[in-house]
């Protein structure tokens, strides 16, 4: 069955068409300024990407413009609707409803609705997409695979905020966690990869990309993670903070006359390394920058490794031990100064890494040494292709 994945933004929408029995992507591609004006791009596997300009007022359009690429006489990669069995969407917050993935009906539909508030640049962006699927590929089945779920597994203990517990009971204040259908993939292969049960094996995955996170999984199952009501907590990212001391919201409110939502802004769109360095927030110019010798590039890169390895630590103490780190995402399957940098401050847990093994960029890999006492990979991550397997599972 070919499974097409959806991935809707407020005015993006990426897509892939994976046949879900041999995993190979068939074609992919982007729909970008979705309302604005409209630029498709679209590439059939093993060929060169093709862009065009088409106007795109909703989202409905940008979907029309994916299904007559796919099934295009020319460039289309199936003859026609028939041959895409199930559309699986990524759907960022399903809040304490969905613990799984799950198809949609228009219960599911109105509970996406009601985690608007939680994550309001995205669900709506979300339900647009499947109500245009819905629209243009009636009697496809549609399922949705929640970033939230995963995570649905920690204990009160890791999810409680210390706040007044109403807030808990009245808005569902508490962690929920994202990227976890990578974490879920990524962990789930790490065990596999190693040959050991996934069921039996701690493991703290490091998602790093210009969205980062850290999960530990024990068992199996996702027992913490960085990442809290939003995905402003934690890691320090390309351009969001992560953790702060609350009061500094307060503090530089009075002293740059900011309201609540021109703080949230500098929290979330001006802080992380890029502003910490004032250079970007892609790892690649700011390894360029600090080895040119720009202090605030060293800087960021020496705080984001840092806050990454305070977390591993964290959690190698709430699992009680780990037995497996594993790197990835765009830096952390990537970027092997980064990934040495972290490692560095985690000799105390018995590892230890092979330098040549640690030049490996985008491929599974061991990293550490045999002699290391916890196993340290790079797994890339796939959640386009986790998504696809949900969904098959599911139906
Ligand atoms: P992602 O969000 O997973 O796509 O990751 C994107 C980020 O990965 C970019 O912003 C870069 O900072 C980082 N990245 C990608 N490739 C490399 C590389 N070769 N070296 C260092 N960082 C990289």
């Amino acid at each position: 069955m070919n499974v097409l994945v959806i991935n809707c933004g407020s005015s993006s929408l990426k897509f892939q068409l994976i046949d879900a029995k041999s995993e190979e992507v068939l074609a992919k591609g982007l729909c970008e300024r979705i309302g604005i004006d409209g630029r498709l791009t679209y590439q059939p596997e093993g060929q060169e990407k093709q862009k065009t300009d088409k106007p795109m007022p909703t989202h409905t359009e940008a979907i029309q413009y994916v299904i007559d690429a796919l099934t295009d006489a020319e460039n289309g990669v199936v003859k026609d609707l028939g041959e895409i069995g199930a559309v699986g969407h990524r759907v960022v917050h399903g809040g304490e409803n969905f613990a799984q993935s799950v198809i949609v009906t228009p219960e599911v539909k109105k509970a996406i609705e009601e985690c608007n508030d939680l994550a309001p640049l995205h669900n709506p962006a979300n339900l647009i997409g499947i109500e245009a699927c819905e629209k243009l590929m009636p009697g496809t089945p549609q399922v949705v695979v929640f970033d939230t779920a995963f995570h649905q597994t920690m204990p009160e203990q890791a999810y409680m905020y210390g706040l007044p517990y109403e807030y808990y009971e009245k808005y569902k204040v508490r962690r929920y966690g994202f990227h976890g259908t990578s974490h879920s993939f990524v962990s789930k292969r790490a065990a596999e990869y190693l040959g050991v049960p996934y069921e039996a094996t701690k493991t703290i995955v490091c998602h790093l990309g210009n969205g980062s996170s850290v999960c530990a999984v024990m068992n199996g199952k996702s027992v913490d993670t960085s990442m809290g009501l939003t995905p402003l907590e934690g890691l320090v990212m390309g351009t969001r903070s992560g953790d702060i001391d609350p009061a500094i919201m307060e503090f530089i409110a009075k002293k740059e006359d900011l309201d609540i939502a021109g703080i949230m802004n500098v929290l979330n769109k001006k802080s992380g390394v890029e502003g910490l360095s004032g250079v970007s927030s892609d790892f690649r110019d700011l390894t360029d920058a600090a080895e040119a010798g720009n202090e605030r590039a060293e800087l960021a890169l020496k705080v984001f490794a840092y806050r990454v390895a305070k977390y591993v630590g964290s959690y190698a103490a709430a699992m009680n031990g780990v037995d497996n780190i594993v790197f990835t995402a765009g830096i952390g399957e990537n970027d092997g100064p980064m990934r040495a940098s972290i490692c560095e401050y985690l000799g105390y847990l018995g590892i230890q890494i092979d330098e040549e093994a640690n030049k490996v960029r985008g491929e599974e890999k061991t990293l550490s040494t045999p002699d290391s006492k916890v196993n340290v990979l790079v797994i890339p991550t796939n959640e386009e292709l986790a998504i696809a397997r949900e969904t098959v599972a599911l139906l």
